[in-house]
């Protein structure tokens, strides 16, 4: 039987400001990748994690598997804190490796928590990552607590260990089938025994997942960016509802679910995917081009110069700036070695993150009418203290463009939006908005101008074809924990 050999598990644990335990939230936005039959498999996964890092800065961690133990590292921190080291990747030896980035959330930010989580199961071991968040985790969790079942973590992945451990049926594949029927939510997942590498992406495909092949091994990543730093080929997107099993035989594709409609998550293209990455049959880049060219045709404004707030408002600002001749320039120059604003655990910390972050570039901003083109507002922190900026270096006129729709829901799928309170559009009225933000003009992109960005006529309201609960409050799948708990304390079971 197979058996962690390192853990990893080093550091003195720590903790976030908010304990855990009574945390409010199990999130987990990130990225996943994994390698079968390489002999580079970890240093390959280190670079994969590499290119996904803006899906999470938080942790990172590789298990591989070298034919005899299982070897894992996990570490709070950067991909390259850590990973860079040959030292690091010489510890995980072996062809077969799985590797996660993981995204900052409000609870839970401790070492037991960075994944690949790792199980000795009765036929060995298996370990396994996640990206998105399961709905139902909670409730699942609850019930095998009482039923005598051990948590490791505060993790929602953690429950798919215990799921596929304490399933009767006897093929491994089969055990894992059984444990992702019962979980709800988003997921694309990847997984690790000693002889397959496993991918699932939840029924709706919620989460991106691809698959991937270098020197005639296959690779699994949350993005084809992650394919194309170690100049794999990519083959082609998991299909919503999709688990495929590699093992040395090839690919093997299951669709263990009824087959229904794909609703990838629209938020991917406005924000969280990488602008080079190709999901789902869209380069993101593309798109985010023409959210801003959709944006100027629907909210036009007579300017000297379009300011894109970088780095993710610049695909946008560009379509902004050639759909309407107005000309194109960095007025505003970012930081790159401060991480995202929202790495920052608290409202304080986060306000100053924005500043540490960007800066005018007062040349282009000086006496000028400026139109700022930003690809969402959240809690509306980078807004207010962006537009603050633009004024200081000068401006005479501030319109802001944002090239999403309002958010006005929170998100219970992996995106780390805040709960409804927090989010400036739940609360406030365009008006209202416009006014806080201290700007001239203010226009988000309609919900169906996102749409017709993506190429359709509009959003398909009987059946739309997109998860966009952010925007119109539609959520696409039941949500168990939120709507089935009396308790807000997540762990409250215990007291
Ligand atoms: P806020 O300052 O709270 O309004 O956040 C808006 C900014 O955060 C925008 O510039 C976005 O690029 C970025 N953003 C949007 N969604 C997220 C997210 N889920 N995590 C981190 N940053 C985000």
């Amino acid at each position: 039987m197979s058996y962690l050999k390192n853990d990893g598990v080093t550091d003195t644990e720590q903790t976030t400001v908010e304990d855990p335990l009574y945390s409010d939230t199990l999130r987990e936005e990130c990225g996943v990748f994994g390698v079968f039959g390489h002999p580079d498999a970890a240093a390959l996964t280190a670079l994969g994690l590499h290119a996904l890092q803006h899906r999470g800065q938080e942790a990172a961690g590789i298990v591989s598997y070298d034919g005899k133990h299982f070897n894992a590292e996990r570490r709070l921190g950067l991909v390259g804190d850590h990973f860079s080291r040959q030292s690091t990747i010489d510890k995980l030896s072996g062809r077969l490796a799985i590797g996660h980035t993981r995204y900052s959330t409000t609870g839970g930010t401790i070492l037991r928590n960075v994944q690949p989580l790792f199980a000795d199961l009765a036929d060995g071991g298996f370990s396994i990552c996640h990206n998105g968040n399961l709905t139902n985790a909670l409730s699942l969790r609850k019930e095998l607590v009482k039923r005598g079942a051990i948590y490791q973590t505060t993790s929602d992945t953690e429950i798919v260990l215990h799921l596929v451990s304490r399933s009767p049926r006897t093929r491994f594949v089969e055990k894992f089938i059984d444990a992702i029927r019962q979980i709800e939510g988003a997921y694309s997942l990847v997984g690790l025994t000693n002889k397959k590498l496993i991918g699932a992406r939840d029924p709706l495909g919620i989460r991106p997942l691809v698959l991937g092949q270098l020197d005639g091994c296959y690779i699994l990543a949350s993005e084809t960016c992650a394919l194309d730093i170690i100049g794999a080929k990519f083959i082609r997107d998991i299909e919503n509802g999709e688990i495929v099993v590699i093992t040395k035989d090839g690919v093997e594709s299951l669709h263990p679910f009824p087959k229904v409609k794909a609703r990838p998550c629209i938020f991917e293209y406005i924000y969280f995917a990488r602008p080079d990455s190709l999901v789902d049959g869209r380069y993101v880049y593309d798109v985010r081009k023409l959210t801003g060219k959709q944006l100027a045709i629907e909210a036009p404004v007579e300017a000297d110069v379009i300011i894109p707030v970088p780095d993710s408002g610049v695909p946008a600002a560009i379509g902004f700036a050639q759909h309407s001749g107005i000309p194109f320039e960095l007025g505003i120059i970012r930081n790159h070695y401060v991480g995202r604003t929202f790495i920052e655990p608290t409202q304080q910390i986060r306000s100053l993150g924005v500043k540490l972050k960007h800066s005018a570039n007062r040349s282009q901003v000086e006496g000028k009418r400026i139109v700022l083109v930003d690809d969402s507002v959240v809690r509306g922190t980078t807004s207010e203290k962006i537009v603050r900026m633009m004024y200081d270096a000068g401006a005479l006129e501030v319109h802001l463009r944002v090239a999403s729709p309002p958010i006005k829901f929170p998100d219970y799928y992996g995106i780390d939006t805040p709960n409804q309170d927090s989010l400036l559009a739940a609360t406030h009225s365009l008006e209202e908005m416009r006014e806080i933000m201290g700007v001239n003009t203010l226009a988000f992109l309609s919900v169906d101008g996102l749409y017709k960005s993506m190429g359709f006529e509009g959003r398909d309201n009987l059946a739309p074809q997109f998860t966009d609960h952010c925007f119109t409050g539609d959520y696409p799948t039941v949500l168990t924990d939120k709507n089935g708990r009396s308790d807000p304390r997540q762990l409250s079971f215990l007291a």
